[in-house]
């Protein structure tokens, strides 16, 4: 039978591990473990809109190529594209914007990943490396 329940709402003598955010592969209470051993493998960790943003631009550049463009008139045809696909309101419903100058402006946003996305730190694990100090 359990214990009386504590302030906490826990059970006496249930163990709470505790994000490990002295780990250096903790973020935001995301693990960044796999990623760091293994770059970019993970695609399902890529940031939705990011991905949407590349499709459209591989498009762009297969389109493109059957005009006959020189370098400065594809620079300037896309940037005039990328303004439209970028006002457009995002394809995410997770995005929280918020003072980050990203693109996309999204707090979740890691370079290219999205923290959402990424597994959770459960708490210190034997991956466990101490960040060093900045
Ligand atoms: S929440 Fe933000 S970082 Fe994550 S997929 Fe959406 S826009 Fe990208
Ligand atoms: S403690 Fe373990 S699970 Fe948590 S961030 Fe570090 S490596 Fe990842």
């Amino acid at each position: 039978m359990d214990g009386p329940e504590g302030l906490d709402g826990t059970t006496r003598g249930t163990l709470v591990r505790l994000p490990a955010v002295g780990c250096a592969d903790f973020q935001a209470g995301r693990c960044l473990y796999e990623e760091r051993l293994n770059p970019g493998l993970h695609m399902a960790w890529r940031c939705t809109v990011l991905a949407r943003w590349e499709a459209v631009f591989d498009e762009f550049l297969d389109r493109a190529e059957n005009f006959g463009l020189s370098e400065a008139e594809l620079g300037l045809l896309w940037s005039r594209r990328f303004e439209r696909l970028a006002e457009e309101s995002l394809p995410c419903p997770d995005v929280r914007v918020g003072g980050s100058e990203s693109m996309p402006e999204c707090l979740h946003l890691l370079e290219d990943l999205c923290l959402l996305r990424l597994p959770q730190c459960a708490g210190p694990c034997e991956r466990f490396r101490l960040r060093e100090k900045a």
